[in-house]
């Protein structure tokens, strides 16, 4: 069974059989999402997410996940030019983690899972899993939809986007998402698509993925705040996103449980 830290009595966290137990902490953001979305979009969506995922049965042991309190705010400053945006500096938020862990570690988990929503913490949390690694001598995974294959399988059959950053930034993905979890939360007449170009392309080797890369803020790429096409978004997309992602994940923290190192 899938439990919630916050929602168990602290003897039956001093409880919990650790060495068969994993801890998600989960982090998102608080940012602009273009004229369409609202800024908790990456808080939001993570929440809906983790609420599907702690109802699911028949894989888990008693008390073998738990899911940690969410750290809303994230590492946003390249939103900052947008109203709305609240961000920790890398400084703040790597401090941030390191003392939750700190916590998690203190009442003897072995394992934990950073669970990420926002793409802009990417960096700060492979970074940090390794230092945590180090100072608490425990198992730390990052768990990532940005920059990995997670929604791969799925987009390549419900995308409609055409470039490949339609799935990126208030885009087809989370609008669809947000459309299925909070549609009174959304404004479709707002959303437009805005996909940038040579900032991301490049020319022979300066793009995203490489060789060569950029610092770059949402105000170099965007000017409405939007990377990618909302306008192909829907609900029905939202709710197979979302179901994907459920089974998804929960065949990754099995993986996960079953791993040692
Ligand atoms: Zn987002």
């Amino acid at each position: 069974m899938i439990q919630y830290w916050e929602n168990m009595i602290s003897r039956e966290i001093g409880a919990v059989d650790k060495a068969h137990a994993a801890v998600l902490l989960p982090v998102s953001a608080v940012e602009q999402h273009g004229p369409h979305l609202p800024v908790g979009t990456d808080a939001i969506i993570l929440r809906a997410l983790l609420k599907n995922f702690s109802k699911v049965t028949g894989h888990f042991q008693e008390d073998e996940v738990i899911i940690a309190p969410q750290i809303t705010v994230g590492k946003s400053n390249e939103h900052m030019d947008f109203p709305g945006t609240m961000t920790l500096t890398a400084k703040t938020m790597y401090d941030v983690i390191d003392e939750y862990t700190s916590a998690i570690a203190k009442w003897g988990f072995r394992k934990l899972i950073l669970t990420n929503s926002h793409g802009g913490n990417t960096d700060l949390l492979n970074l940090l899993s390794r230092d945590l690694r180090i100072k608490y001598g425990m198992e730390i995974y990052v768990f990532d939809w940005w920059f990995t294959d997670f929604w791969k399988e799925i987009l390549q059959k419900v995308q409609e986007s055409k470039s490949p950053y339609g799935v990126f930034h208030a885009c087809e993905l989370e609008t669809s998402l947000m459309l299925h979890i909070a549609p009174q939360m959304v404004d479709m007449e707002q959303a437009k698509d805005e996909t940038p170009d040579r900032q991301f392309e490049g020319d022979r080797f300066i793009s995203l993925y490489g060789p060569v890369t950029m610092g770059w803020k949402t105000r170099d790429v965007s000017h409405s705040g939007v990377i990618g096409d909302p306008e192909e978004a829907s609900a029905e997309k939202g709710q197979v996103l979302m179901d994907f992602a459920v089974q998804k994940l929960t065949a990754i923290i099995e993986e996960i449980l079953q791993f040692h190192y």
